[in-house]
């Protein structure tokens, strides 16, 4: 039976502009490159991972009552997700990133997170009503319907998963009830932190620096092309990246994450074989440009770790 995965977190529509040149203040340029409308958001991102993975994938969160809302929605049901938990506000517009890319690759991105920011209370308890296998959250989010989130999952034995982005200084962490797997990548590590995860010893150290804040069972530091590394208070593990060639990184937190729970689900608690898995769905996402046109399948994933074992 396939494991049943909740997400609670944000949706957004993307809307990814490409110019050869930013314009200055005031002026207007016209451009002949491409844009395009596209599904985003941590929680949104996190759900497709799951999905495709083969979660029997809960989504909850909060979309506007408007166009990007309605195909949101239209989007999350055909990968297969669960949309009973996708609430409608009437108040807030869906929230949009508005993200502008140079010739050169470099990005700007302004995100309003509208209805993101007004699930309800009620909203996180129902949805954790579902008893699903784990919970996963990000902090993209109300910061207080995340809180209550882990504290209705710890009531029911729920295991919680959070992904530690985007990160603030200004949260407090150990508000944060218990937790199974805490996982922030490197910039987050160094916000929560102030220690920027290398090698070896700065990784220890930011993992005990975050058990010192977090109530957690495992931190899993995420850093990118050098795989992840996990922490249980007592025992410490590199687990290393697969060799790609990485175009777009878009999405590969938010899928490794997912990746990494529903493994852990699958597998009886391996955290380091879950590791594994969610290093090769990191690294496939890199490695295609694009955040949910590159999240794999599970069978994909089994058909690239295969591949990359004959390489050796
Ligand atoms: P985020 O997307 O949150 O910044 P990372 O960049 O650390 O997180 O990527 C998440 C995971 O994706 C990494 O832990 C790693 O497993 C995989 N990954 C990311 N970039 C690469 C890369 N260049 N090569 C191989 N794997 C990668």
């Amino acid at each position: 039976m396939k494991k049943r995965v909740l997400i609670i977190g944000s949706s957004n529509m993307d809307f990814v502009c490409n110019t050869e040149r930013l314009p200055a203040a005031g002026e207007t340029i016209t451009t002949n490159e491409s844009y395009m409308l596209v599904p985003g958001g941590k929680g949104g991102n996190t759900a497709v991972a799951a999905a495709r993975l083969g979660a029997d994938c809960v989504f909850c969160a909060k979309l506007g009552n408007d166009s990007y809302g309605k195909s949101l929605y239209d989007f999350y049901k055909n990968e297969g997700i669960d949309v009973r938990h996708l609430k409608c506000s009437r108040e807030y517009p869906t929230g949009l990133a508005s993200i502008i890319v140079e010739g050169n690759g470099d990005n700007r991105i302004i995100v309003y997170p509208g209805a993101n920011m007004h699930i309800l209370a009620e909203d996180v308890e129902a949805a954790v009503i579902t008893y699903p296998g784990a919970a996963i959250m990000q902090l993209e989010i109300n910061y207080e319907r995340v809180v209550e989130a882990v504290q209705h999952c710890n009531e029911r034995d729920i295991p919680v998963v959070i992904d530690a982005g985007p990160a603030s200084k200004e949260l407090d962490l150990s508000r944060l009830g218990h937790l199974e797997i805490f996982s922030p990548n490197e910039t987050e590590t160094e916000i929560f932190t102030g220690i920027r995860p290398y090698a070896y010893e700065s990784c220890i150290k930011a993992a005990i620096a975050i058990r010192n804040i977090v109530n957690t069972k495992y931190v899993v530091l995420k850093l990118g092309s050098k795989g992840c590394f996990i922490y249980d208070g007592k025992y410490a593990n590199f687990s290393e990246a697969f060799k790609v060639n990485a175009v777009d990184t878009t999405a590969a937190g938010d899928s490794f994450t997912a990746a990494l729970t529903l493994e852990y689900l699958r597998n009886g608690k391996n955290i380091l074989e879950a590791a594994r898995y969610a290093n090769a769905v990191g690294a496939m996402v890199a490695s295609k440009p694009g955040a949910a046109p590159s999240i794999p399948t599970h069978e994909e994933v089994l058909r690239f770790i295969e591949e990359k074992e004959n390489e050796k």
